[in-house]
């Protein structure tokens, strides 16, 4: 369920046309929908009740502030991958102490930040991350809480680049190592073990993976627990789908719930959870102008005014997004490639796609935009980043000014001398 309806024909979110908010902030538009986000988050909670745990969101999904802000208020910790995603979370008010640092690759840098702000817990992906992390506590005077991030081996049956928890991807350790390491971590006293992790991929539509990769787990924490290494929480990451197309019926969050409540029975521990797409996705939509529309041979296409910058799952993973009319449709479908103005050929919102017959001026609505939308959006042509605004009720917050000319310069220069590079001048 989601606040994007139609009424008399028209899209709305919440109590706002969308084309109002077109015709005031322009498009391309990202437009978040608060009532929908906060459902989300209520059900999800909802469906763990009883269950000790805290739901960390992934930044990386939406890091708007304003949907940090949100989340943040409803009770969020949050699950970063970045020292950016941490200075971000606490720009929204977000709490350190409910915030855990994912990531294959931290630098000292970020792990000194991360440490100095007090986090929840460091989910180390690799034995020399371990030697890094207990290094840069040392120097700074801390213990250094740790999770080791573990590789459960379990094909999540998702897209190849979003699928992680199988040998052969880049990310987690082993099971076997990781006994090893924990022997290590345990050992060192610039270290603090709080629990284990995994996170097996993202847009998971079944609950076998997830539940296989539980089971796995718990069989990894009682073995830890036998060599007295006390594993405080369970982390079993995100990675929930959501229905992208009408047809697709992944979980409900009450079965996924229900699953990972029954298949942690017994813990006797804090479970962690690390969810993105789930409650942001269909939380948010972009919205687009129609430019043109041409035909090449027999083929049609719609140009719209955003593209693969604006919205990059469609060229990246081959993602589906559903499109509709923003207006009343037309009685007329027809089949079409939607486009954007990027020199690239896979500059796609969909392809082969069934639509009442838009014309030029027309606004479209593409829907599950609030997800890997904007966060994965770039310059890419030289095109200011899209505007976004969150809708609450008939309340609209500009959460993001549409970027203008100057800012795709800003902090470039292009000095015909530049200035002598050397010691004596610093390193620049
Ligand atoms: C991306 C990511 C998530 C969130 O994935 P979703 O599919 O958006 O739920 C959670 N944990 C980690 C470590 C991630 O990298």
């Amino acid at each position: 369920m989601n606040h994007f309806q139609r009424r008399d024909g028209e899209l709305f979110a919440e109590e706002v046309p969308l084309a109002a908010l077109a015709a005031a902030h322009g498009t391309p538009l990202y437009v978040y929908s608060t009532a929908t986000l906060t459902r989300h988050w209520k059900v999800l909670e909802g469906s763990l009740r009883g269950l000790r745990h805290l739901t960390c969101y992934a930044v990386k999904a939406n890091s708007s502030l304003a949907v940090l802000s949100l989340l943040a208020r409803l009770g969020a910790g949050f699950d970063i991958v970045s020292g950016g995603e941490l200075y971000r979370v606490r720009k929204a008010g977000g709490d350190p102490r409910k915030v855990v640092f994912s990531g294959v690759g931290k630098r000292d840098d970020e792990v000194a930040f991360a440490l100095e702000a007090g986090v929840r817990v460091l989910d180390v992906e690799s034995a020399e991350e371990l030697a890094r992390v207990s290094i840069v506590a040392r120097r700074l005077g801390k213990r250094a809480p740790v999770a080791l991030r573990v590789n459960p081996d379990v094909d999540p049956r998702t897209h190849p680049y979003i699928s992680t928890g199988l040998k052969g991807n880049k990310f987690g350790v082993p099971v076997e190592e990781a006994l090893r390491l924990y022997a290590l971590a345990a050992r060192d006293r610039a270290l603090r073990i709080r629990g284990v992790a995994m996170h097996i991929g993202s847009q998971v539509t079944e609950l076998a993976p997830f539940l296989d990769a539980i089971a796995r787990m718990r069989g990894l924490v009682d073995e830890l627990r036998r060599q007295g290494i006390a594993v405080g929480h369970l982390d079993i990451g995100g990675g929930l789908g959501i229905p992208y197309e009408e047809s697709e019926e992944p979980p409900h969050p009450d079965a996924y719930g229900a699953a990972v409540k029954k298949a942690l029975r017994g813990f006797g521990g804090e479970v962690l959870l690390e969810p993105g797409r789930l409650l942001v996705g269909n939380a948010g939509v972009l919205v687009t102008r129609v430019l043109y529309r041409k035909r090449n041979g027999r083929k049609r296409f719609v140009v719209v005014d955003a593209g693969m910058n604006d919205l990059v799952r469609p060229a990246m993973y081959g993602a589906f997004h559903a499109i509709e009319p923003v207006g009343p449709p037309a009685a007329a479908e027809i089949t079409c490639d939607v486009v954007g103005p990027i020199c690239e050929s896979g500059d796609f919102l969909a392809r082969g796609r069934r639509l009442p017959e838009p014309e030029a001026g027309d606004l479209l609505c593409v829907r599950s935009a609030g997800a890997y939308g904007f966060a994965m959006s770039s310059q890419y042509n030289a095109r200011p980043r899209a505007a976004e605004v969150l809708v609450d009720r008939d309340r609209v917050l500009l959460a993001r000014r549409r970027e203008a000319y100057p800012d795709l310069v800003r902090g470039e220069s292009a000095r015909p001398r530049p200035r002598r590079f050397g010691p004596r001048r610093g390193l620049r």
